[in-house]
């Protein structure tokens, strides 16, 4: 459990409630819905989150709603509450649907859309399969269903995804 007073929305500038998640703690912002995680803790909510057992985490992601429909408009590049630096954007390793505004020593900003989606797919893929390669995860449907069948999937997928 984390041991420190709230910190700032980096985009709205008001000050981030913090919410328990299962194991972990994070700031959200309750006018735009963003949330900050601790270096760490987006892993310990990706595990939290995975399998059927991760169902009611899922669920407390999607429960996290700002009071405005629509975020307040803030500066383009977001400063990290904690050393004032520039977060850089990069999307997640394993979930191109998830693009988190990065300082290395501090943590991560998530858009709450973007979180929203990531924790869909690991509902979907779950953790294993978000994090296997894409190109081993269809080479594999490709040598069992035949290229047409595989084809198909893929596109099925791709839709999904929107
Ligand atoms: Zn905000
Ligand atoms: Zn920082």
């Amino acid at each position: 459990m984390r041991n420190r007073s709230t910190i700032q929305c980096s985009r709205c500038k008001v000050d981030a409630e913090i919410v328990s998640l299962g194991p972990i703690d994070v700031d959200h912002c309750s006018l735009c819905g963003n949330v900050w995680f601790d270096n760490r803790e987006l892993e310990k909510a990706s595990a939290a989150a995975d399998g059927a057992s991760g169902a009611d985490f899922r669920d407390a992601v999607r429960c996290m709603a700002p009071v405005h429909a629509k975020s307040p408009v803030g500066p383009a590049v977001l400063a990290c509450p904690f050393c004032s630096d520039a977060l850089v954007r990069r999307p997640h390793p394993h979930a191109a649907a998830l693009v988190a505004h990065t300082c290395l020593a501090h943590g991560v900003w998530v858009e709450r859309t973007h979180l929203l989606e990531f924790f869909e797919l690991i509902g979907k893929l779950g953790l294993t399969g978000l994090g296997e390669p894409q190109r081993r995860r269809d080479g594999h449907r490709a040598d069992r269903l035949g290229s047409m069948d595989a084809h198909i999937r893929n596109l099925q997928k791709l839709r999904l995804r929107r």
